[in-house]
């Protein structure tokens, strides 16, 4: 799986100059999970990532490359959520590692589509207690409202990201996940909307091969997308090959 390798390598440009923290992932630290979606009442919430017109950006990407995916891990840029007051610009990335879920043959192809897609999808299975995420695939926001009893209980971004850490392994695709989170001023918070905006490009361009697409390159309407995205002309022609 190649096709989101170009957008991978150019996450770093959008993170700003803020030296991470990283967190190596261990399940039991896992923040509680509500089980089902559940309202932080206003006049419980701490604060808001991506109120008051802030920016929330979430986009997930898919790979087979160890170099881009090495471990299980959670990257933080920028003040934690003990350290946040009042609403703030917030972005979260989701780097997985899969195995070979890509290859010439059509049932893989559309294997590799669903996999892709269930992974986007996690985000809607991952209900951090007094963390609630509201989600948008329209737009790609992810808002949340952190209320101040999680605070209280020593809520974390390295807690949260190990519960979709949790989550993402479920599936036996997986084989590394990273989970960035990003709250600093510096960040390239446009920049990480426009990468969003690429990645459903990508898999809506998926979408459409696996639907049957005629192969004239010439007039194609997904061409400015295949002449960018490495790996795509190759999934169509290979699945037509099939
Ligand atoms: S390879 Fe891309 S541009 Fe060419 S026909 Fe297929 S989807 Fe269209």
């Amino acid at each position: 799986m190649v096709l989101y390798n170009s957008i991978i390598e150019g996450i770093p440009e959008l993170l700003g100059q803020t030296a991470p923290k990283h967190y190596a992932y261990d399940p039991a630290q896992a923040w509680p999970d509500a089980g089902a979606f559940e309202l932080v009442m206003l006049r419980d919430a701490a604060f808001e990532l991506g109120g008051s017109g802030t920016q929330a950006v979430n986009f997930t990407c898919v790979t087979s490359s160890p170099k881009l995916v090495e471990r299980d891990e959670i990257v933080v840029y920028g003040p934690d959520l003990q350290q946040l007051r009042g609403d703030h610009d917030y972005l979260r990335i989701s780097i997985l590692r899969v195995g070979d879920i890509e290859s010439d043959d059509e049932d893989d192809t559309e294997q590799a589509f669903r996999a892709v897609q269930a992974l986007d999808f996690v985000k809607y299975k991952v209900f951090p207690k007094g963390y609630m995420l509201r989600t948008s695939s329209d737009n790609d926001r992810e808002q949340v409202r952190v209320s101040k009893a999680a605070l209280q209980s020593g809520i974390s971004f390295a807690r949260v990201g190990a519960s979709f850490i949790r989550q993402y392994r479920r599936d036996p695709n997986v084989l590394a996940a990273k989970v960035i989170f990003v709250t600093a001023p510096d960040a390239d918070y446009a920049g990480a909307r426009k990468c969003a905006k690429d990645v459903r490009n990508i898999t809506l361009s998926l979408s459409q091969i696996l639907k049957g697409m005629p192969t004239d390159c010439g007039s194609c309407s997904l061409k400015p997308i295949c002449d960018e995205v490495e790996g795509m002309k190759e999934l169509h022609f290979g699945r037509n090959k099939a």
